[in-house]
């Protein structure tokens, strides 16, 4: 039966994660508050029990939600008794007044608090880690809540989410100096975590998959299962990071311990148990990489990053390798000797860095140094660290006020969302501080020390002066654009924006009005940015430039490259990099100075806007580009509007450079994402980075690794922060290693294995054919199931489709990651390849997978309950959510559905006019009479409108970049009705099988790989000979080769 589709919400058979979780009441939501209004301090439910709710209002679904034209479609799913007249509105009042009788429209409208977001994690306070430990223990008895219904998975004692308890050898970290990471010794069924049980998928004719190759839907991995019960999990428990060896799904909020070993938040090993030869880890198929997010932001209830100060001298670091102290470095000789954990050189301890240890080897002042007990610390670093004077950000707007931008509605709303990104805090409280145009402390947006500056273009540019002595700025217009020079000096254009905040607001509101009358329909974008970036050349700097036609005036003006009989052939690969010298030099050239870039890009009516080349500076410099395919202003506006703030007010640091260390026996073997790295082995740099940025790392072996030792790994961030300290973030990871490959998959993190082989991935699509690229994500994956079955001797037939426990969603996201739009055969604009392209290669393990795999509520069956907090624990009530497929979509039905770019709100066309009502307020009850333009809710006293709010504050919070906002998709009438159908990954779409025929297809080349019959079809296109692909990359990385190689 299905799992979600025809069950009344909250009461699902026994095993499912969704059933109420273990009696724990921790108070750490993973979760942001809702809107104003529907989260006192006290019950939310006020006057009126929960069961007595779960009736009244089932039955209001059934009247109110049914639209009385349309049979029901499965009788189960809504009780059956009261069964109203449904196209009566008379006998309905609808929704709105029957919440209102149960006490919650008047009741919430009393207790509203106008604060909004104030006190948005309210319910944020931590434990103790004690706590935790204490709950793992508590959960063992529900072993079972979370496994899958596949019986075999319910006799595993080491399910991820099994609850074992923690053995008190495990939680004595803090009393041992470098404790010993060895989950392989752990891992017989002690760990909280992580077994190895695989997943055999059963057919209706008997396990694995039939002769006929049918496998049962129901039966096959679910990732909203596996999302959803994580999420529960880590609502009532904390993540220890050295008691724990497996992190969370990448869309799971969680809240980390930081033991010595980094929160997984900013680093996750593909394999956190590791093959001590290069031979065993090839047997698995799997990549050897660590997936690198070094300024992640950190959830609220966790520890801030300690920031260290060792004076002019320094960080204590090893003399051979250089590798930063860290928790895992012993010492020796009583104190006087400090043995690196990379390279085992046993370093002098400098007189100032010197204690004494005890008897047992542990420094006397272990517990007070965070550098000898934390896996992510910063160092504030002396000036043999600088490469230039450190001081606060600057910021650089630079606007398009050509033509299109002003006739497009873009000028006017970048300008507003820059003023919301400086000036406006969120919490709307009154103001009445602010009437000399100076804000207190802790209303700046920026921290204090950066600075900004505006610079608008058309076929000319213009620079302002914004200082606070001025009446109004001054602009000063630049129309030598062959050689330009900025007339202000830096000095000039760079002003605090809160000392100038009665000029800046004037300006960016009258912006738009100056240039209405413009007629200047080509901007003259590469001169500006060079004016800019020697702007920002004696400081470093970011840059934050929009733009909304093709720039194709003066020096580098840009054309159409992409053309229809480009694509699919081999030289497509051409269209998604720039081909444009001057581009090129000037990325160069702001890395150099320190300088990013991200770019605000609409295309007018979905132009072409070579975004390989205008990107490039992005992506080069460690910036980002936010892409607005067809933006239309009233839209549009909102999200534009909320992704500046996002980008303003993120962690972000400039002038940076990146280098990963690693224990002698591996070594880096290559990088991937968005940074400029001059020659293979050099230091990755950036000129900006900020807290959504990832990084993926691959490292080959040049040696045994000592099954005896743990494997080290470390990245050293050195950057300067936005309020201007140069300093270094150290983060430190370990893994066991494993003369057994076997104990390696018990260890598998398939997110960031999803991760790594996405980014090279990308990395390939200039190199290779599109064609090859699906393949060899095919192959990799058959390479990478297939070495499960040689590895793990287990008693399968042979016939039986096998998925490793750790890996069982793994097919789901290469899937996604054939459908997404870098890699989908097909039709696809150069631009959407190129943008999603560089997106991979910068994407979080978060952010991926919500791409990958969309998640989805529905929102007609919403429990009551759902999305508001619950009154015992305080965590919102988080809504289960439904597999990516139209067979799970219900007639007359609404859903949520985001994948964490765009977040659509599509509509059945039968769905009932008072749910549309109690969304969107009187009047509106028609689909017909929404505004497709709509994209935020409007605040009503409704429940279901508070709770689907609720809801997108909550998923707001557990996102990446890009801001939500929804978008309407009615079935038949809207546009994004298609986008709907693409997020739809599990159904066969996006020139691709469905899932269950992906599955199938693997099953079937697995069978042929372990019996020996295999052709891989890595090169199979293009003319290319078999081994073509492999041998080319075989050289770089080990991740596309097979295991013969
Ligand atoms: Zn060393």
């Amino acid at each position: 039966m299905s799992s979600y589709g025809h069950l009344p919400p909250y009461q699902a058979p026994a095993g499912d994660p969704r059933q109420s979780q273990p009696g724990t009441q921790q108070p750490r939501p993973p979760v942001a508050a809702g809107p104003a209004g529907y989260q006192q301090g006290g019950s939310p439910y006020p006057q009126s029990t929960p069961n007595l709710q779960q009736n009244q209002y089932n039955q209001t679904q059934q009247n109110g939600y049914q639209y009385g034209g349309t049979p029901v479609q499965d009788q189960g799913y809504f009780p059956p008794q009261g069964q109203a007249p449904m196209d009566d509105p008379g006998t309905m009042g609808g929704l709105t007044s029957q919440m209102g009788g149960m006490g919650l429209g008047g009741e919430v409208a009393t207790t509203s608090r106008p604060g909004k977001k104030k006190h948005r994690h309210a319910y944020h306070n931590i434990d103790q880690p004690t706590v935790a430990a204490q709950a793992f223990n508590q959960s063992t008895g529900n072993a079972a809540q979370y496994v899958n219904q596949d019986t075999s998975q319910q006799m595993s004692a080491g399910h991820p989410y099994a609850g074992q308890p923690i053995t008190p050898g495990m939680s004595q970290f803090p009393a041992q100096a470098s404790p010993a990471f060895s989950p392989g010794l752990q891992s017989s069924g002690q760990t909280p975590s992580f077994g190895g049980s695989p997943q055999a998928i059963p057919t209706p004719s008997g396990p694995g998959v039939s002769a006929q190759g049918r496998v049962d839907p129901e039966q096959i991995p679910s990732i909203p299962r596996a999302r959803d019960g994580a999420t529960q999990y880590y609502m009532n428990h904390v993540y220890p990071t050295m008691e724990q060896h497996l992190p969370p799904p990448g869309a799971v909020p969680f809240v980390a311990i930081d033991q010595g070993n980094s929160s997984p938040k900013f680093a996750r090993l593909t394999l956190n148990n590791i093959p001590a030869t290069a031979d065993s880890l090839s047997a698995t198929g799997l990549p050897l990489g660590l997936i690198l997010q070094p300024l992640a932001p950190l959830q609220a209830g966790e520890n801030s990053i300690p920031v260290l100060d060792f004076g002019e001298l320094g960080p204590p670091r090893c003399r051979r390798c250089r590798a930063y102290i860290n928790p895992f470095m012993t010492f020796k000789s009583g104190g006087n000797k400090l043995v690196c954990n990379m390279c085992t050189f046993p370093n002098d301890v400098s007189p100032e860095y010197f204690a004494p240890t005890d008897p047992s080897g542990v420094r006397v002042d272990r517990a007070q140094r965070p550098e000898l007990t934390a896996g992510t610390v910063e160092y504030l670093v002396p000036k043999e660290y600088w490469a230039k004077e450190p001081v606060g950000l600057r910021w650089l707007f630079v606007l398009d006020v050509s033509q299109d931008a002003v006739n497009k509605g873009f000028l006017a709303a970048f300008c507003s969302g820059v003023l919301d990104a400086l000036y406006d805090d969120d919490t709307e409280t009154v103001e009445d501080d602010q009437s000399g145009g100076e804000a207190s402390e802790e209303k700046r947006m920026i921290p204090a020390g950066s600075k900004v500056g505006f610079v608008t273009f058309d076929k000319a540019m213009h620079f302002y002066n914004c200082n606070e002595n001025l009446e109004q700025a001054q602009m000063l217009v630049m129309s030598d654009i062959e050689d330009p020079f900025v007339p202000l000096g830096s000095e000039g254009l760079f002003v605090d924006p809160y000392k100038s905040k009665s000029i800046i607001t004037s300006l960016l509101t009258n912006l738009p009005k100056l240039f209405s009358h413009g007629k200047s329909p080509e901007p003259a974008l590469l001169p500006t940015l060079e004016s800019a970036v020697s702007s920002l050349s004696t400081t470093g700097g970011k840059i934050v430039c929009s733009l909304a036609s093709l720039p194709t005036w003066g020096p580098g003006r840009l054309h159409l490259r992409d053309k229809n009989d480009l694509h699919g052939i081999e030289t497509e690969k051409k269209l998604f990099q720039t081909e444009h010298p001057g581009f090129r030099k000037l990325a160069g050239k702001m890395v150099e100075s320190g300088v990013g870039i991200d770019f605000f890009i609409a295309a007018p009516a979905g132009r072409y806007m070579d975004i390989a080349t205008i990107g490039h500076l992005s992506a080069m410099s460690g910036g980002e580009t936010f892409f607005y395919p067809n933006y239309v202003a009233p839209r549009d506006s909102l999200q534009l509007s909320k992704e500046i703030k996002h980008t303003v007010t993120r962690d972000t640091g400039y002038q940076a450079l990146m280098k990963v260390r690693c224990s002698n026996g591996l070594q880096v073997s290559s990088y991937h994402g968005n940074f400029l790295q001059h020659t293979f082995g050099a230091d990755l740099e950036f000129g900006v980075i900020d807290a959504d940025k990832a990084v993926g790392v691959m490292f080959s072996y040049d040696g045994k690794l000592d099954a005896k030792l743990d494997a080290h790994f470390q990245c050293a961030l050195l950057y300067t922060t936005a309020g201007g300290e140069r300093r270094v973030r150290c983060t430190n990871t370990v893994a066991s290693v494993s003369e057994n490959a076997s104990e390696s998959m018990k260890f598998i993190d398939q997110e960031a294995v999803v991760n790594i082989i996405a980014k090279e991935a990308a990395t390939r699509m200039i190199e290779r054919p599109l064609k090859d690229i699906r393949n060899a994500l095919t192959e990799k994956s058959i390479d990478i199931l297939a070495g499960y079955r040689k590895t793990i001797s287990g008693s399968h037939p042979p016939g039986q489709l096998v998925l490793p426990e750790n890996l069982k969603e793994f097919s789901m996201y290469i899937l996604g990651l054939t459908k997404c739009r870098a890699f989908k055969a097909g039709h696809e604009p150069s631009d959407r390849r190129t943008h999603t392209m560089r997106q991979l290669k910068s994407m979080s393990p978060l952010e991926l997978s919500l791409f990958l795999y969309p998640r989805i509520i529905p929102l007609h069956s919403l429990s009551p309950e759902s999305g508001f907090p619950d009154p015992n624990t305080g965590h919102l009530v988080v809504p289960p959510t439904i597999r990516a497929s139209f067979s799970r979509i219900e007639e007359g039905g609404a859903y949520l559905v985001d994948d964490g770019q765009i977040c659509l709100l599509w509509f059945h066309a039968q769905v009932s006019p008072n749910l549309i009502e109690d969304l969107f307020g009187p009047g509106k009850n028609s689909l017909q009479s929404l505004d497709p333009m709509t994209s935020s809710l409007p605040v009503l006293e409704t429940h279901l409108n508070a709770q689907v709010r609720n809801i997108l504050a909550y998923w707001g919070s557990v996102r990446g970049s890009k801001a939500i906002t929804i978008q309407i998709a009615r079935q038949g009438l809207d546009g994004s009705e298609y986008e709907f159908a693409r997020m739809l990954v599990e159904d066969r779409n996006n020139e691709a099988q469905s899932y269950v025929d992906w599955l199938v297809n693997l099953h079937r080349h697995i069978q042929m790989e372990l019996s020996g019959q295999r052709r891989r079809e890595d090169g199979g296109g293009g003319g290319m000979s078999t081994m073509g692909m492999e041998n080319a990359m075989a050289g770089i990385t080990s991740l596309w080769t097979g295991k013969d190689s």
